[in-house]
């Protein structure tokens, strides 16, 4: 299974790939991961997309695009994969599609979280991660236990005000992915309203819905 997950920020896709992995035995790639760690461990790469991420813009497409297409061609995603937050722009699902023509491979679904921007903000500056395990909670709507609550770290990009500048983004350059996919018909659409729990289940039966 070869599938894409698409969302506009704070839409869940992080926390539903988490959870979909057991399911479908396929890695989840998201290039915001690939690209804060290349912050974190201080690549030229990473010290290049800093600037963009903290201010809530897009790195540009050519540092992404070659970043995602060589992680799946690794080994692990031979058989699938998931890939979260690519692509991201017109230009990177069109280099995506072409790298999966050369390589004799086909995309089996694009899955849109959908959820609207009034709830956004919320989602997003109550977003926290656990750094020892990668856990996503959210102060409100998904607490965190007890233990591990002063360990919690939150994203550099989820202020409100780097939060605002990836919704435009979303609008402006990610949207126009949706009818490139959907005239396709590679497109699905799941409400991302909800508890996790919910949408977890929405997606599975979408996904499984295809085959
Ligand atoms: P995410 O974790 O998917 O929300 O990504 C966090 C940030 O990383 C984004 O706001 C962008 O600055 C950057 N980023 C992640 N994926 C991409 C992509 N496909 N194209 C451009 N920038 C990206």
């Amino acid at each position: 299974m070869r599938m894409i997950l698409v969302g506009p920020p704070g839409a869940g896709k992080g926390t539903q790939a988490a959870r979909l992995l057991d399911r479908f035995k396929i890695p989840h790639i998201s290039t915001g991961d690939m690209l804060r760690a290349a912050v974190k461990s201080g690549t030229p790469l990473g010290v290049e997309a800093a600037g963009y991420m903290n201010r809530g813009a897009l790195v540009p497409d050519e540092v992404v695009i070659g970043m995602a297409i060589e992680r799946i061609s690794q080994p692990d995603a031979s058989s699938g994969f998931m890939l979260d937050g690519f692509p991201r722009t017109r230009p990177q699902a069109e280099a995506l599609e072409a790298a999966l023509v050369d390589a004799g491979i086909k995309l089996d679904a694009v899955i849109l979280i959908q959820v609207d921007d009034s709830l956004i903000i919320e989602r997003i500056t109550g977003r926290r991660t656990d750094p020892e395990t990668g856990a996503i909670y959210h102060m409100t709507f998904s607490p965190p236990p007890a233990d591990v609550v002063d360990r919690l770290v939150q994203r550099k990009d989820d202020t409100e005000e780097a939060c605002a500048a990836r919704l435009v983004k979303y609008h402006s350059d990610t949207a126009p992915i949706i009818p490139f996919y959907e005239s396709r018909a590679l497109l699905t659409r799941v409400d991302g309203l909800g508890s996790p729990d919910e949408v977890t289940k929405r997606m599975i039966d979408a996904i499984e819905g295809l085959s």
